[in-house]
């Protein structure tokens, strides 16, 4: 018997998921005009978009979806706060990327020329003038792409900013509820059924991270698409250092200074698929120090520094990388928004304007998607 608590049953557009996609999503489509509910298993924002380290990356992008964070940066970030009306403690002071060997400058320079060619103010410098820039580095630092445009940003704040422009436009949050499955009616997707009842729509976006994937299932479509497990942990509060954004051509880890003080770093150990085989949010015992080793081999001045908490996020990795971001054509009324691949908040203001486009003139018009298409994956032979 469905509850009674939740009221309206339909909209014209109903988000499945409460991260920053469904929230930007509603804000987007409200502002339309457009009734919007989204449905949320858990909390708002208890999910990756909760639990990430806020870095707002346009560097070491797959050129596919190197469009949203290009656009994100230079039209929507800078003045997202003021829109939102809340601090989102967006910082752009660049982002270095680091390395240690002959084999890192490689990748990074690949990765330099790939990303100049698609219209990203991008170079190389060396490990001097890497030093110039953030003067607390190992003598060991070779080199460094440097991005003078990336930066980071504060994630819960800018979730929940969207959140709360999207309830004054009048859409409708309900959380507790967890989507099971949807179906067609009349050639169109239509409903979504829920542990509590179905709910009926025009439109249906699908942003519920690694979930999304058993959710277009019952519809037929599969997106290649896993968990993944990271971890971020916070350092206690140190005097200014630097500003940039850190990262490293391995991805040992990253992170930056936050406004109160503290460093955010995150990263992998590489055992995280045989410490994390469930679906609470543990941090396991090797992250830690695996991540402080690294930092610290890039950044000797951590040494001493005390780690204060850390925690554990999941993330929707897609077998090639990047998202999908797509309306479905067997699925009339369906655009899925997933497989972000631990780097979706840093698009997710983009994101959600192509979602706007996608659900209300059919195709993303502002910002190119056209190759992250549900359809794009073939098996190899
Ligand atoms: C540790 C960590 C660090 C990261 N660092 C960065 C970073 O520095 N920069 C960056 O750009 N990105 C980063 N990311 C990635 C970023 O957090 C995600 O790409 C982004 O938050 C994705 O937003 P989302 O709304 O799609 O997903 P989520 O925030 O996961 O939201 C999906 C929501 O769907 C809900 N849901 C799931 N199933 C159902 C269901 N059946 N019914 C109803 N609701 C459901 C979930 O409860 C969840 O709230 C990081 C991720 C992690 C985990």
């Amino acid at each position: 018997m469905p509850n009674s608590r939740l009221g309206k049953r339909s909209a014209d557009v109903i988000v499945i998921g409460g991260g920053v996609m469904g929230c930007a999503s509603a804000y987007r489509l409200s502002a339309e005009g457009l009734s919007v509910i989204v449905l949320e298993r858990d909390e708002i924002c208890a999910g990756a978009s909760g639990r990430n380290a806020g870095g707002v990356r346009q560097s070491a992008r797959d050129v596919r979806e190197l469009p949203l964070a290009i656009y994100a940066v230079k039209n929507i970030w800078p003045t997202l706060g003021e829109e939102l009306g809340v601090d989102t403690e967006y910082v752009q002071k660049g982002n270095l990327r680091l390395g240690r060997t002959e084999a890192h400058l490689e990748k990074l320079r690949m990765s330099v020329t790939e990303n100049t060619e698609a219209g990203l103010d991008l170079l190389m410098v060396t490990g001097t003038e890497a030093r110039e820039i953030c003067p607390y580095m190992s003598e060991e630092v070779i080199g460094a792409s440097w991005c003078p445009t990336d930066g980071y940003a504060n994630p819960l704040l800018t979730t929940f900013g969207y959140y709360r422009r999207a309830l004054d436009n009048k859409a409708i949050f309900i959380t507790g509820i967890t989507v099971t499955g949807l179906g067609k009616a009349g050639g169109a997707l239509r409903k979504v059924y829920t542990d509590d009842g179905v709910f009926e729509a025009d439109r249906v976006v699908l942003c519920a991270g690694y979930h999304s994937r058993a959710i277009a299932n019952t519809v037929g479509i599969d997106i290649p698409v896993e968990r993944e497990d990271e971890e971020v942990f916070v350092t206690e509060q140190l005097p200014p250092m630097f500003d940039q954004v850190l990262g490293t051509a391995d991805a040992d880890f990253y992170g930056h200074r936050t406004k109160h003080g503290s460093f955010l770093l995150g990263g992998v150990s590489g055992l995280q698929h045989f410490t994390s085989n469930h679906d609470g949010h543990p941090a396991d015992a090797y992250t830690a120090p695996s991540l402080s080793r690294a930092i610290i081999g890039f950044f000797p001045v951590f040494a001493d520094v005390k780690i204060i908490r850390s925690w554990s996020g999941h993330f929707d990795a897609c077998a090639d990388g990047v998202p999908v971001i797509s309306n479905v054509e067997e699925v009339p009324g369906l655009t899925i928004a997933c497989a972000f691949t631990g780097h979706g908040f840093g698009i997710s203001p983009a994101v959600s304007l192509a979602i706007k486009e996608l659900v209300t003139v059919g195709e993303s018009r502002a910002i190119d998607v056209s190759e992250l298409r549900y359809d794009r994956f073939r098996a190899k032979q």
